[in-house]
C-alpha cells in the first residue's frame, strides 16, 4: 500500500478524495489513481443529499450527533481551501404520508421527537439537512490533486494501495470475501417552475432545488443489473414519484444512474486487510456525504497511532472471512 514511503489512493470518487483530503491535512503523503473511463464513477450520480432523520419513524440516523456536526465544520473549511462553493445547508421538509401516518406519528411525538426535528401541521421539518455538490467537488479536488502532481489519471491493476473503488470494489480479489450489496440508482435533473426552490422535499423520493428553477429528483433503489446504463423504467417510476410531490409540469434535463457501494450491515469497509499490503475505504452506500468525512478522519488518525475506527465500521468485523 505504500511505494518509496507514499500510500497510493485507488479512486477519486466521493471517498477517494475526501480521505485524499484527510490525508493532506495530516500531511501523510499520497498519490491518488483513479479511471472514470474504465470505471464509472458513481458519485457524479449523487443527490449529494445528508439528512439526519431516517425512516417512517423519523428516527435519527446511525451516529448523527457525531457526524453532523463534523460534516458541518469539514465542508466549510475544504470550500475555503478549495476556494469553490459545493457544500448547501437547506431545509427539508417531510409531509405526512397520509392522515392515518400523521395522527400515528403525533400520538407519539414525546416518544418520536428530537434534536432534528421541528413539528408543522402538514409533516416535520429536518434540522441539520442540505446537500453537496458532489460533481462540483469532484471536479475542483481533480484540479487541486493534479496542480500538486499527486493525481495519476490511471487503472491501477497491483494490489499494495488503499482501495476507494466504489461499487467496483467488489470485483476486487483481495475484497470479494466481503459482503457489499450494491443498489443501483438512477435520479432526473428537471427544469420547472412548481416546486419551492427554498426546501428539499422528501416524500418517498426527493426534490432538490439547484437554483434558476433547476431540480433534482430521485431517486429508484434496483438489485438486479449494474451497468451505468439509464432506463426506461427508472424515468417512469421517477415521473411518478414527482407527481406525488406535486409537479406535473417539467423538462427532463437530464437523466443519471450510478451504483451505490452499499453492504450487507448497512456499515462502511474501513482499514487494512489481515494479511497483505492493502486497504479499503467503502461500503458508504446511499449515505456517502455524511459517512465519508468523519470516517476518512478517524482512519486517518487510526493510521497515524492515535485512535481506532469505529468496531461497526471496521473490517476487522470481517476477518474471519479471509483465507490466510
Ligand atoms: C442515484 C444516486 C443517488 C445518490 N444520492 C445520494 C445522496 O443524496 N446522498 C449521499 O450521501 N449519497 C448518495 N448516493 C450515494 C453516493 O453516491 C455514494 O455513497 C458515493 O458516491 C460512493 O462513492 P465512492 O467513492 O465509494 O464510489 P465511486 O463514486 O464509484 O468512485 C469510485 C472511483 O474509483 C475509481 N476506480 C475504481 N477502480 C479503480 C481502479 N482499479 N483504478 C483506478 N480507478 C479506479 C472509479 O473510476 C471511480 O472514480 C447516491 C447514489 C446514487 C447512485
Amino acid at each position: 500500500m505504500k511505494s518509496a514511503n507514499s500510500y497510493i489512493i485507488v479512486g477519486q470518487g466521493l471517498a477517494g478524495t475526501i480521505l485524499a483530503h484527510q490525508f493532506l491535512e495530516a500531511e501523510i503523503p499520497f498519490e491518488i489513481w483513479d479511471s472514470p473511463s474504465t470505471h464509472f464513477t458513481s458519485s457524479q450520480a449523487a443527490g449529494g443529499i445528508f439528512n439526519p432523520v431516517t425512516g417512517r419513524k423519523l428516527e435519527q440516523t446511525w451516529l448523527a450527533d457525531d457526524l453532523f456536526p463534523y460534516l458541518f465544520d469539514f465542508y466549510p473549511r475544504l470550500e475555503a481551501i478549495l476556494g469553490m462553493r459545493f457544500f448547501y445547508p437547506m431545509p427539508l421538509f417531510r409531509p405526512f404520508a397520509n392522515q392515518e401516518m400523521k395522527s400515528w406519528l403525533v400520538e407519539r411525538k414525546d416518544q418520536i421527537d428530537h434534536g432534528y426535528l421541528r413539528w408543522d401541521s402538514d409533516g416535520v421539518w429536518v434540522e441539520q439537512a442540505g446537500w453537496v455538490d458532489v460533481a462540483a467537488l469532484l471536479r475542483v479536488s481533480r484540479a487541486y490533486f493534479a496542480s500538486k502532481g499527486i493525481l495519476v489519471e490511471s487503472e491501477y491493476t497491483g494490489s499494495q494501495a488503499i482501495f476507494c473503488e466504489g461499487f467496483h470494489g467488489q470485483q476486487n480479489p483481495l475484497w470479494t470475501c466481503l459482503p457489499f450489496l450494491p443498489a443501483k440508482g438512477e435520479l432526473m435533473e428537471i427544469a420547472s417552475n412548481e416546486p419551492s426552490e427554498q426546501f428539499i422535499l422528501n416524500k418517498n423520493g426527493f426534490v432538490l432545488p439547484l437554483g434558476s428553477q433547476h431540480f433534482k429528483v430521485g431517486a429508484t433503489y434496483g438489485w438486479k443489473e449494474f451497468t451505468n446504463e439509464t432506463t426506461p423504467e427508472a424515468l417512469e417510476e421517477l415521473t411518478k414519484k414527482l407527481v406525488l410531490m406535486g409537479c406535473t409540469q417539467f423538462e427532463l434535463v437530464v437523466q443519471k444512474t450510478g451504483i451505490r457501494p452499499a453492504t450487507q450491515d448497512r456499515r462502511p469497509f474501513i482499514g487494512f486487510h489481515p494479511n497483505k499490503q492493502s486497504g479499503i475505504f467503502n461500503g458508504f452506500g446511499s449515505k456517502g456525504v455524511s459517512l465519508a468525512p468523519y470516517f476518512a478522519k478517524q482512519w486517518t488518525s487510526e493510521i497515524l497511532g492515535k485512535t481506532s475506527v469505529h468496531s461497526e465500521a471496521s473490517i476487522r468485523r470481517f476477518y474471519h472471512l479471509f483465507s490466510v
